[in-house]
């Protein structure tokens, strides 16, 4: 896919949050261990949807009041009491985001993505206490959608986030003891494979911290992910930046084999099968995000 941002595609006169208002969602999301979540962060992946409503299968209805049901090749998209239209767009773009998956991991679940009617919903769905800032959440087996602010994602956002949430259902990431920055970085360097955004633009805030002179000096830790931590949206950057370090380096083949290596005898042992370690990675990495994004 290459759907760019289209910024002026924004609603006139509906309130459009900027950078701060994205930055404090990013601030707030919560992140669960066992309920992986793709951040609203991005201020490049938000808007307000338009109406601008892809076609899709015609939905099964239920009796009145059921759920709304749109089965695919590969996938299953059940709305809630949700918006019909919200239901239909999702529909059209789980196909492509599973296949996506599927190019990159070699294999995805059959995608069940639940749409409820509110984000209050959601979340007693996904059994996350707080579901504020985040645009959907995946669980062991499933995605749940926050159809409040799924809505105001860019159709790359919605692509982003959807092939990141699946990232994680194909690989199991809820169950995952793995670092958080590969766990993240990976299920971002899919969301991000094929969606045409440059890097000084999906690492926003990142990039600006890099240009004033802050590079990281450590790849994340679980601890930074914390809801309410201060900088969400650099460090799920940072995650990305170091998959796509490793993809640039030994090839993409190469990165799905050190996740999966790194799953089955830890991040060390993986690590070495390239001949590195987790300094030499770091050293590596703070290069490369301050070359990419200063
Ligand atoms: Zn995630």
């Amino acid at each position: 896919m290459s759907l760019r941002i289209a910024p002026a595609a924004r609603c006139p006169g509906a309130p459009v949050p900027g950078p701060d208002a994205a930055h404090r969602a990013a601030a707030s999301r919560a992140h669960p261990r066992s309920h992986l979540t793709r951040r609203l962060a991005l201020p490049a992946l938000l808007a307000l949807a338009c109406g601008a409503v892809l076609s899709a299968a015609a939905p099964e209805r239920g009796p009145a009041g059921g759920p709304e049901v749109i089965r695919g090749e590969d996938f299953l998209v059940v709305g809630y009491g949700a918006d019909s239209a919200l239901v239909r767009d999702i529909a059209t773009r789980v196909g492509p985001a599973t296949r996506q998956v599927t190019e990159v991991w070699g294999s995805a679940r059959p995608a069940v993505v639940l749409v409820p009617s509110s984000e209050r919903m959601a979340g007693l769905i996904a059994g996350a206490a707080v579901l504020d800032g985040l645009a959907a959440v995946a669980t062991v087996d499933r995605v749940v959608v926050n159809p409040r602010l799924f809505a105001r994602l860019t159709a790359t956002g919605r692509d982003v986030v959807l092939a990141h949430e699946l990232t994680h259902v194909a690989t199991g990431a809820a169950v995952s003891g793995m670092p958080i920055w590969l766990v993240e970085g990976f299920a971002d360097y899919v969301g991000y494979r094929d969606a045409g955004l440059p890097a000084w633009e999906a690492a926003a805030e990142l990039a600006q911290e890099v240009r004033e002179g802050a590079v990281p000096y450590r790849l994340p830790e679980r601890a930074d992910f914390r809801p309410g931590a201060p900088r969400l949206a650099q460090v799920y950057a940072e995650s990305w930046l170091a998959c796509a370090l490793l993809a640039a380096r030994f090839g993409e083949d190469a990165l799905v084999r050190l996740y999966r290596d790194a799953e089955r005898r830890g991040i060390d042992a993986a690590l070495s099968k390239l001949g590195m370690t987790v300094t030499g990675l770091t050293a590596e990495w703070r290069v490369y995000v301050r070359d990419t994004l200063a």
